[in-house]
């Protein structure tokens, strides 16, 4: 069968086990039930709201076991799992032990496109560990551009079995992948695929470093367009070589630098192609400006760069990525401007989880009041530190973790002052933003990177921003 055909799966009688109720387990459940398979399942929790969920799903006919995910109803022939399960739970090992494939929800969406009478849309797929979210939206953003009928989906608001089993048909997906998905997906063939970047992220879950990696890489797998790698970071290119992809599948890189052939790349603050030209040897097509990538910051000039490479890898015009990216809006906490005081600007990049992501913020301003901090997640600080130094007005720590950064600070950047903020109350953001007001100069900016999660002051990250952005314009308003 060739890699983008649709597959046949007889489900008739067919004992499949659904492993978690949640956002992808019910669907899940009633689509494979509605195909004829005989679906148990299995949850953990057994509170209120699961047995709400239950009582629907048992009135369709599906049996729901609450209270014991961990062991494998005997007749299983399949196990459909929700992402996120750790992959060392007992059910997943019992599974293995008796030979029963196991599907995650990316898997299962692959599998059942095309089964409801509509079209299946090839897919365009976006991995890595940071930028894709805002590399899929900047993606669609593009296809629309070009007049096909797409949408953003998978680990990003619309569910990929919703997009696939809808009543809309879609001339093509752009698709955002966890590692989490990617390793229950193994037979998922994109047209073609990106892999933006790869730092230490997720290791609890994946166990080390090479499985994270790999895990990522599968979205290589039966390309048969394009592999997109980032040129600045070679394990994304190692990616590529180890996949195995369709014939006549090309590597393609992105830089920030001039490309060379089979790249994509800038030149005099224009994004140019070198890949998908007719003499890749000699001759580099205008795509758009620097400028019109929103906001203009090196590593998302990178993210469009990625999303540009697979809308020409599915043959979109140049004219559509320059109107793709210009219609493009950030989501919002992502390196998000909320407003000038005094010549200071304020931005809110609470989404900068990590310090992969963190490094890529501050390397995008010249002279930065930095206010982070919060769980860091196992994270050491010093390799963040040195690279962002120069830069440093100032720095605000708030958080569980925040001795953590001091330390750091103290090892390589004692001439940075530091202001470490001891109180988590719904007051601390507020301070915050005062403290840092008082540091800066005119020109700075300050800007909210915490290079940690949030959950020890705030629900998530929206909330984080959401704190430091009400800060900032209360401030605003004062000045006004
Ligand atoms: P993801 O969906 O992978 O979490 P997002 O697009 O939501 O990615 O961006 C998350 C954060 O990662 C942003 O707030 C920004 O700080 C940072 N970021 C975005 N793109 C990149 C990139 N290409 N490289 C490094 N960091 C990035």
């Amino acid at each position: 069968m060739g890699s983008q055909e649709v597959s046949t799966v007889d489900w008739q009688g067919k004992h499949v086990t659904v492993a978690g109720l949640g956002v992808s387990g019910i669907p899940a459940a009633r689509a494979l039930h509605e195909r004829g398979a005989l679906v148990t399942v299995v949850n953990d929790g057994d509170d209120e709201r699961a047995r709400a969920q239950a009582a629907e799903l048992e009135a369709l006919g599906i049996t729901v076991r609450l209270g014991d995910g961990a062991t494998l109803p005997p007749s299983t022939e399949l196990v459909v799992t929700a992402p996120g399960w750790q992959p060392d739970k007992p059910l997943f090992l019992a599974a293995a032990e008796a030979g029963v494939d196991i599907w995650g929800d990316v898997e299962l969406a692959w599998r059942l496109r095309g089964t409801n009478g509509r079209k299946a849309a090839p897919w365009l797929a976006v991995t890595g560990t940071n930028g894709k979210t805002t590399t899929v939206r900047m993606l669609a953003s593009i296809l629309e551009a070009a007049g096909l009928r797409t949408a953003a989906v998978g680990n990003i608001g619309v569910s990929l079995l919703d997009a696939v089993l809808g009543e809309t048909e879609y001339d093509v997906l752009a698709v955002e992948l966890s590692s989490y998905q990617l390793h229950w997906a193994p037979s998922l063939r994109a047209h073609s695929a990106a892999v933006l970047n790869l730092a230490p992220d997720h290791l609890d879950w994946h166990g080390s470093m090479e499985a994270y990696a790999a895990d990522k890489g599968r979205v290589y797998e039966g390309n048969t367009v394009a592999c997109v790698y980032n040129v600045s970071d070679p394990a994304t290119e190692d990616l590529v070589r180890e996949a195995d992809v369709e014939e006549g599948c090309r590597a393609i890189g992105f830089t920030l630098g001039a490309p060379g052939p089979s790249q994509l790349g800038v030149v005099d603050g224009i994004l140019v192609d070198r890949a998908f030209v007719a003499n890749r040897q000699k001759q580099a097509l205008e795509l758009a400006e620097v400028t019109d990538v929103n906001p203009p910051a090196p590593h998302n000039i990178a993210n469009a760069l990625a999303a540009a490479a697979l809308a020409r890898a599915f043959g979109v015009e140049p004219a559509a990525v320059r109107d793709g990216l210009r219609a493009f809006r950030p989501d919002a906490h992502r390196i998000e401007h909320v407003a000038d005081i005094g010549e200071v600007a304020y931005v809110d990049d609470s989404k900068a989880t990590n310090t992969h992501a963190t490094e890529a913020s501050l390397a995008a301003y010249d002279s930065i009041v930095w206010i982070a901090g919060g769980l860091a997640k196992g994270a050491t600080f010093d390799e963040l530190v040195t690279g962002a130094a120069k830069r440093l007005r100032g720095v605000v720590l708030i958080g569980a973790d925040r001795a953590l950064i001091h330390e750091a600070l103290t090892r390589h950047a004692p001439e940075v002052p530091v202001v470490d903020l001891d109180r988590t109350d719904t007051g601390a953001m507020s301070e915050a933003v005062a403290r840092a007001a008082e540091l800066a100069r005119p020109g700075d900016t300050v800007l909210l990177a915490p290079a940690c999660a949030s959950m020890d002051m705030f629900t998530n990250y929206n909330k984080r921003g959401e704190a430091f952005a009400d800060a900032v314009r209360a401030r605003a308003d004062q000045s006004a």
